[in-house]
């Protein structure tokens, strides 16, 4: 029989359930096939025999980690904690981030926090024209970055010394910065927190899910573009969010169409056999919050750092981003009239 990469059911509730127990102190590194030295089996699995953690593993306190109620208190005042989330890289999902923090920045009675957790390629430094920043420390932790008046930003970026630097880390110390992310920024008071993570259903959106459980998710947000291609992982991704208990918000489709920005001729770039985005939406019974065109220019504003609502306001792509904010808002039971006095929401 072929072997199953699947993980038995009672594994995959441990990983995805229970909050991350405090991993112990290691004398050799994780094998392949190790269950995870914070698992209930640690050290005790079939996976376990011969592995010279084992001892320590086994005998390890198994209680939760003794920071989650740290990283609760922390965002005790942020309202509302939104992941960002896509099957495959390259549809845009940093971009889309970057878009939906202007579009709730755009009223200066709301404060909105970006998280980038793309800790092996932050973008989101660049696209909001804070990359050269560099982040303040003191006795109360991290302070984020400010792009705006009313929009902060959290990066690895600006850790880093010199930013062409490549950040090749394993899995547990990219699970210590999220999680130093999470306990020690200031963020104070926010509105909405967006949560950028990288693609697929890796280490790092374990992470933050079980990180964040204590203190709520609101819901995920999930990219695609039309193409099968990218719909078939992001079955994969919405399955994650049900099995990891993320309410899944919306679906949202990327570079649906090409609008030339001189003649307006639209065409389509990702053939949506499938019905596309849309499609998948009313096939899975979640919300479709809409579908962004492709616009040069929207690429263009993030290269420099520019909010691509304020220079191009009444582009198509800007309504359409404006309606994907309205549904997102709606979905999270807020008033959209209240919340974003100047969309229209149209698209
Ligand atoms: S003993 Fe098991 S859980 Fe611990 S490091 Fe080794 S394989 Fe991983």
């Amino acid at each position: 029989m072929a072997p199953s990469l699947e993980a038995p059911d009672d594994e995959v509730r441990d990983v995805l359930a229970n909050p991350l127990k405090k991993k112990p102190d290691l004398v050799a590194p994780e094998p392949e096939h190790c269950p995870g030295p914070e698992s209930e089996q640690a050290g005790t699995a079939d996976s376990c025999a011969g592995c010279p953690n084992q001892q320590i593993c086994a005998s390890a306190p198994k209680g939760p980690d003794p920071d989650l109620p740290l990283i609760t208190a922390r965002l005790a005042d942020v309202k509302h904690k939104i992941l960002v989330l896509s099957g495959k890289g390259g549809v845009g999902k940093s971009t889309l981030t970057v878009q939906l923090a202007h579009a709730f920045a755009t009223n200066p009675d709301t404060t909105v926090g970006v998280m980038d957790t793309d800790i092996c390629g932050p973008s989101i430094p660049k696209m909001l024209g804070v990359e050269t920043e560099t982040i303040h420390t003191s006795n109360a932790g991290w302070e984020p970055v400010w792009a705006m008046d009313n929009l902060a930003v959290m990066s690895i970026q600006f850790l880093l010394p010199n930013r062409d630097d490549a950040i090749i880390w394993r899995g547990p110390k990219k699970n210590g910065l999220i999680k130093q992310f999470l306990k020690d920024v200031q963020w104070g008071e926010l509105d909405f927190l967006l949560v950028d993570t990288p693609p697929g259903t890796s280490d790092e959106h374990l992470s933050v899910n079980t990180f964040l459980k204590e203190s709520k998710i609101e819901g995920a947000v999930v990219v695609t573009t039309p193409q099968e291609v990218a719909l078939l992982d992001v079955r994969k991704e919405i399955d994650f969010c049900r099995k990891a208990g993320i309410r899944v918000l919306g679906i949202v489709e990327n570079m649906s169409l090409f609008v030339c920005p001189g003649c307006k001729h639209e065409s389509k770039i990702f053939l949506d056999h499938t019905g596309g985005g849309r499609g998948l939406a009313e096939e899975l019974g979640i919300p479709f919050l809409g579908s962004v065109p492709l616009d040069p220019r929207i690429g263009i504003a993030c290269d420099y750092g520019e909010s691509f609502f304020d220079s191009f306001p009444d582009s198509s792509a800007c309504k359409a981003l404006k309606g994907v904010v309205k549904g997102l808002v709606e979905q999270i039971g807020l008033d959209p009239e209240v919340l974003l006095p100047e969309g229209d929401g149209s698209s």
